[in-house]
Formats: C-alpha cells, sequence, structure tokens
C-alpha cells in the first residue's frame, strides 16, 4: 500500500481517504473537511508525514509500539515466518512452534501461577474472551448465577460489544445499546475530578470501598468478577491514590470473584515492571494483554490465565476462539519484542533512567498557569488543565474544548499529545532518551503557552 501510493500529493491521498477509508473515533465529516494527516514512515521515537514534517510521538501510536520504531529485527521475523508457515490455526488439536514458544515465555514472564494463555487479534477481543471465560468458570463450578461483572466508570477495555460493555464510556454506552447484561461499573478512583474535600488517600479507600458496597449490593453469589485497568489509561491517565489497590486487593481476597487486571497498556513495561499489576500491587488470575506484547508490529492479544482457572476452563470444551488466536506471524513476531525488551533490558531502561527523568520533567509543567496536577507512573503521565489550581476548577467551556485546542497546538508544534477532555496524555516508546525527553517537554511547553494565550484572548479562561 505505501509503494503503491506514496508517491500520491497529500491532497490526492486525502480525497482517496476520505472517500472510502471510515476512521475509527472520528467524525469522518470534519475528518474529510480536513483532510487526515498522512503518516508515511516511523523510526525510533519519530513519525514522518507525508509533507516532511519530523513529529515526536509521545504517545508511541495507540500506546504500544513499547520498543519503538524500525526495528528490522521484527521485519525480518515476520518475513521468515511467513515465508515457512505464514497461517495456520490451533482449533481442532493442532498447534506450532510460534505459538508454543510464545505461550512458554509469556508463562516464564508473568507473575504466580498465571500459566496459560488463550490468544485474540487484539484487547478488545481478549476482554470478550474473558467475559465467556469467567461465565464458563462458574458455571462449570456449578454456579452458574455468578455472571456479573464489576468494572468501573470512565474505564476503556475495548470497543466490542463486550468490550464496550465493560468499559465505562457513556458515549460509548450510547451508541449501539449497551452495555450487554450483567456488568455492573462503580465509580473511578479519579482524585482530582471527582475527590471534593477528601484528600486522596482518604478517597483512594473511599472508592475501593465502592467495590465492597457493589458485592454486598448484588450478591456474592452473583459476582463473577471484576476488571480493572491498573491505571485507567484512555479514561485519562488516572492514577489511583497509593491507598486504592491495597484495599481491592483486601476486599477481593475477602469474596469469592475473579480478578481481571486489563494490562493492555500497563503490560510489558509501561509502569516500570513487566506489568501493571505489580507496580500496583494486586494480584489477578487474568491479565488481558496486547499492545505492547507485539510493539504494535503485528495485530495480537490474550488472557493470561491462573493454573486454577485455565483447569476448569479446560475440563469441557470451551466453544470460543477466533480464525487468528495465535496466529504464527504475529506470535513470533511478539517472540522477538520480548526478546529485545528482555536482552536490551528497556524495562531497566525506564526504571532507572528515562522514567525518573521525564518525572522530573513532566511534573514541572506543574508551574505552567494552566496546569493544575502532573501524574506520572513510569511512561505513562497526564497533566490536569485548569482556570483555577486551588480549586481544582473545570472550564467554563464544555469539557474537551482546551484540551482540544493544546492538542492542536502540539501537533502544530511537531508534538503527538492526547487529550482526554481538559487532561493532556502522554505514553511515549519506553526506549526513549533523555534528549527526546527534553524535546517532549519543550514542545508541550511551548503547546500550552500557546493554548493560554488563545484562550485568554477568546474569553475561555
Ligand atoms: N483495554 C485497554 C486498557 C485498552 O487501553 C485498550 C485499547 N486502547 C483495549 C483494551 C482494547 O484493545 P484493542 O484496541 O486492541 O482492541
Amino acid at each position: 500500500m505505501n509503494m503503491i501510493t506514496n508517491h500520491l500529493p497529500t491532497a490526492e491521498l486525502q480525497a482517496l481517504d476520505a472517500a472510502h477509508h471510515m476512521h475509527p473515533f472520528s467524525n469522518q465529516k470534519e475528518l474529510a473537511d480536513r483532510g487526515a494527516r498522512v503518516i508515511t514512515r516511523a523510526s525510533g521515537v519519530t513519525l514522518t508525514d507525508s509533507e516532511g514534517n519530523e513529529i515526536l510521538d509521545a504517545m508511541a501510536g495507540l500506546w504500544c509500539v513499547n520498543i519503538g520504531y524500525g526495528r528490522d529485527e521484527l521485519a525480518d521475523v515476520a518475513a521468515r515466518q511467513m515465508r515457512e508457515l505464514p497461517y495456520y490455526n490451533t482449533f481442532f488439536m493442532t498447534t506450532h512452534a510460534p505459538v508454543i514458544a510464545l505461550s512458554a515465555k509469556l508463562a516464564e514472564l508473568a507473575p504466580g501461577d498465571l500459566n496459560h494463555v488463550f490468544y485474540a487479534g487484539s484487547g478488545s477481543e481478549a476482554n470478550d474472551t474473558n467475559i465467556r471465560m469467567v461465565r464458563h468458570y462458574w458455571s462449570a463450578k456449578g454456579k452458574p448465577e455468578k455472571k456479573i461483572i464489576i468494572s468501573r466508570q470512565n474505564a476503556y477495555h475495548g470497543s466490542t460489544l463486550g468490550g464496550a460493555s465493560l468499559g465505562g464510556m457513556i458515549p460509548m454506552h450510547q451508541q449501539g445499546g449497551l452495555p450487554i447484561p450483567d456488568v455492573h461499573h462503580i465509580p473511578q478512583p479519579n482524585w482530582w475530578a471527582e475527590g471534593g474535600d477528601m484528600s486522596p488517600e482518604e478517597f483512594g479507600l473511599a472508592r475501593a470501598q465502592e467495590l465492597e458496597k457493589a458485592i454486598e449490593e448484588l450478591g456474592e453469589d452473583r459476582v463473577a468478577a471484576f476488571i480493572a485497568e491498573p491505571i485507567q489509561g484512555a479514561g485519562g491517565v488516572i492514577v489511583p491514590p497509593e491507598t486504592y489497590f491495597p484495599e481491592i486487593q483486601r476486599i477481593c481476597d475477602k469474596y469469592d470473584i475473579l480478578l481481571i487486571a486489563d494490562e493492555v497498556i500497563c503490560g510489558f513495561g509501561r509502569t516500570g515492571n513487566w506489568f501493571g499489576s505489580q507496580t500496583v500491587g494486586w494480584k489477578p488470575h487474568i491479565m488481558t494483554i496486547a499492545k505492547g506484547l507485539s510493539s504494535g508490529y503485528a495485530p495480537i492479544g490474550g488472557s493470561i490465565v491462573c493454573d486454577e482457572v485455565a483447569e476448569v476452563v479446560g475440563a469441557t470444551e470451551f466453544n470460543h476462539g477466533y480464525t487468528y488466536s495465535g496466529h504464527p506471524v504475529a506470535a513470533a513476531v511478539a517472540l522477538e519484542n520480548l526478546r529485545i525488551l528482555e536482552e536490551e533490558n528497556i524495562i531497566g531502561h525506564v526504571r532507572d533512567v528515562a522514567a525518573p527523568y521525564l518525572k522530573k520533567k513532566w511534573e514541572s509543567l506543574t508551574d505552567h498557569p494552566l496546569v493544575g496536577e502532573a501524574k506520572i507512573v513510569g511512561m505513562m503521565g497526564s497533566i490536569a488543565l485548569t482556570p483555577n489550581k486551588e480549586a481544582r476548577a473545570p472550564f467554563a467551556a464544555d469539557a474537551g474544548t482546551v484540551g482540544l485546542i493544546c492538542r492542536e497546538n502540539c501537533f502544530a508544534n511537531n508534538l503527538v499529545m492526547r487529550h482526554v477532555g481538559d487532561r493532556m496524555i502522554i505514553s511515549p516508546p519506553l526506549v526513549m532518551q533523555p534528549d527526546e525527553i527534553d524535546t517532549l517537554i519543550e514542545r508541550a511547553t511551548r503547546a500550552l503557552d500557546q493554548t493560554y494565550e488563545r484562550i485568554k484572548s477568546e474569553g475561555l479562561y
């Protein structure tokens, strides 16, 4: 596709794109009017567009390109695997070497007795698997009434019917009649927006106790599982107060329910450990994985499942699977990605070099008049934009108005930083070096300055 069309002028590419390509999470009309940005290549932490701009990618694509762009080793492995065995399924008592090796490696890397992997093509599909798996588990144990999955408001768990139902995004629920039955959402631990007069510590405890309240109200005998991202990503990089997860763990230990850690963003080094649940001190029975598993070089996701659940689910036929469950090319690419993460000690680089450096710089953004709090864990961070830091006040304009202006200013300064409402978020490649972090902060500061000037001149401040 690249070779076929990259030579066309940008306007022509944009017109073809607008005519035939329906974009995810986009307003197609607005996109057609403005023309999509055409990305032509990428290397390290930098994207190049069809106009020749070099853009610092502080989102690692969609939180996924953990090892950075342009690693030939992954391309070589993919080409080799395509020649040897481009596809075979893992249904009907068959298997192949790449999926065997990847499963064994994941069992080695995952904590505790998370030793079994069920593959999917994406994080959404993996969460759909989880819904069916936990319900099947309880049914197989003679408790078919344990069906309800508790999740959190403003969580993101994917875009399929199941994934979007687990997610707590109201605008997603409003399209397509969601959530599906037996999914329950409790409030999120977002102190900045919802903490009121409580200290972060009190608020963290209170929000964790919402889980206990929900289990008591719904009845332990009806609750199958609780699912959470260790750090909410698409919800705005919401870092919970330190009191939150220990209390969640206490509650989970008390009741007979399964715990699902959605590690789609937090997994594979993003938080400075292999998995985000290790960073927040939480012990799940199932982990959802995708994104950083292959650093986005091939579409692959899955569920890493503990011994007990795998044994119960595996005792009868589990009527579930995808054509691309354990795709050999994706599995080979993922395995090579894990080799690079491990042999190049990229998680050590995050822990010892990149994350401490980024944290210092990121937190210094609170000196800016627009920035209230700055939160960061490992290589995922957010800043809250506000007209009044003391009051943690929202802007008078609709939520997201100022955030969108800031995102546009970031783009204009060749920086990809996203906004969620009026929070600006980053999740850069884990291989980012200190000088690149300096560039990120310089461009972000310039974008914040321009945003500040503009909203003052437009009366939005
Ligand atoms: N879970 C989480 C925590 C995610 O952030 C995402 C994607 N942003 C998903 C699930 C869904 O993954 P995918 O887009 O690969 O279906």
